[in-house]
């Protein structure tokens, strides 16, 4: 048994045994990564426009995250929060120069970081009914959402494929029409604690909340006394060109959940709560084993280094704005596939006019990995390194796969 000579069980073979068939994966064992590639266990390299979900925000192996990781592995990974740490304390100072005045709380996922959200949206109504718990606690979400797989954030995401089978869900919720400012004022209600909303919806298909929108929200909630929380979980960290993508409406959220491309792979969520309604969580409020480890930190520091001293924010937007150009060209050429190109920076839309599977299947046999989100969209989301040459070689696979399809 496990001894050296046995016969090795093909990696595919394993996945079929004994891992929980929750995913409809792709045929595909990844076993390296340098930058914007990635190499499969026959040695096939691939562009990687998927970047686990928006997560590998410098690419893959980064010569100075791989060098903070293995100095902070060596010295110490995991202390519990009944202690302080050194990078913690740091990363939460970096994340408030970016959002403004407030406080930040570290956990491990996007999901993780909504449900505190939605915690402070409680915490937020009992405030507002005078201490009295069950009183004050509806949360307004957007149609077609996406914020994530535990009860709380499932509950938040009124998509009936993902919450099929899991009644009854947390009571509270309902959902406005994004970029339809008069939807959401009209579920409001004395009951209602908060609005909350992704600033792009990424699952969802790429639908950004407009500026207008979001002012408008901001007020609807000043108004009210309701929080603005903004799930920046996919467009945030500078995935956009800018750090936080509400930046682009000029407005200030009560509240920001953030994970993905923070860590640059390695995983840690983190809430930003602006000044006052920070004071709503205390000493036993909430709390999580793993959340802000040295080592995480070190990893998420590492990205917000090499973001600033690379640029990369400035790069994001300018080297985008041919890549997107050169993308909606695509869709003046094959007019029956390719429907539309929406999103921001590096977090980009193609709306196909059919099932984008087997496009898909094309593109990775093209050498390009992208996956897909809702209503017939395949995302593309480059890492933020990603350079010029890469993007426009993303284009001309997509060409080839297109031009091949149109033929057949
Ligand atoms: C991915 C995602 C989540 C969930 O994050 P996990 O880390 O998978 O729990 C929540 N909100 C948005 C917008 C996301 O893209």
């Amino acid at each position: 048994m496990n001894s050296p000579t046995a016969l090795r069980t093909s990696t595919a073979d394993l996945y079929d045994a004994h891992v929980m068939k929750n995913y409809a994966r792709a045929p595909l064992t990844l076993v390296r990564g340098r930058g914007a590639l990635v190499w499969d266990d026959q040695g096939k390299q691939f562009l990687d426009f998927t970047s686990g979900i928006a997560v590998s925000a410098l690419g893959h192996c980064h010569p100075h995250w791989v060098a903070a990781v293995q100095r902070q592995a060596g010295e110490l990974i995991h202390t519990s929060n009944l202690f302080r740490n050194p990078n913690q304390g740091e990363l939460a100072r970096r994340l408030i120069g970016y959002a403004g005045p407030g406080r930040v709380f570290f956990c491990n996922s996007g999901a993780e970081a909504n449900e505190a959200l939605i915690k402070l949206a409680r915490l937020h109504g009992v405030k507002k009914s005078g201490g009295e718990e069950g009183k004050c606690y509806k949360v307004i979400c957007a149609k077609n959402a996406f914020h994530g797989r535990t009860f709380g954030g499932m509950s938040a995401t009124p998509q009936a494929k993902i919450q099929k089978g899991f009644a009854p869900l947390v009571p509270g919720f309902s959902f406005g029409e994004l970029n339809n400012l008069q939807s959401f004022a009209d579920l409001i209600d004395d009951q209602t604690a908060a609005i909350f909303v992704e600033t792009i919806q990424g699952e969802g298909g790429v639908n950004a909340c407009t500026p207008e929108f979001l002012v408008g929200l901001r007020k609807l909630c000043n108004e009210r006394n309701l929080l603005l929380l903004l799930d920046e979980v996919q467009c945030g960290i500078g995935r956009t060109g800018k750090f936080y993508a509400f930046e682009y409406a000029g407005v200030t959220p009560d509240a920001i959940g953030m994970a993905k491309g923070l860590g640059g792979g390695m995983p840690i969520g983190a809430v930003w709560v602006r000044e006052n309604a920070a004071e709503l969580f205390q000493p036993g409020s909430h709390g999580t084993t793993f959340g802000g480890t040295p080592l995480a930190c070190a990893a998420a520091l590492a990205v917000l280094d090499v973001i600033e001293k690379e640029r990369l924010l400035e790069k994001v937007s300018i080297n985008s704005t041919t890549w997107i150009g050169a993308l909606k060209q695509l869709a003046t050429e094959f007019p029956a596939q390719l429907l539309g190109v929406r999103g921001q920076g590096y977090l980009v839309g193609l709306q196909l006019a059919s099932d984008p599977a087997p496009t898909l299947a094309a593109l990775r046999e093209a050498g390009l990995l992208a996956p897909m989100a809702g209503g017939n969209v395949i995302r593309l989301l480059p890492p933020l390194t990603a350079t010029p040459q890469e993007l426009a070689q993303s284009v001309e696979i997509l060409r080839k796969v297109f031009a091949a399809k149109s033929v057949a």
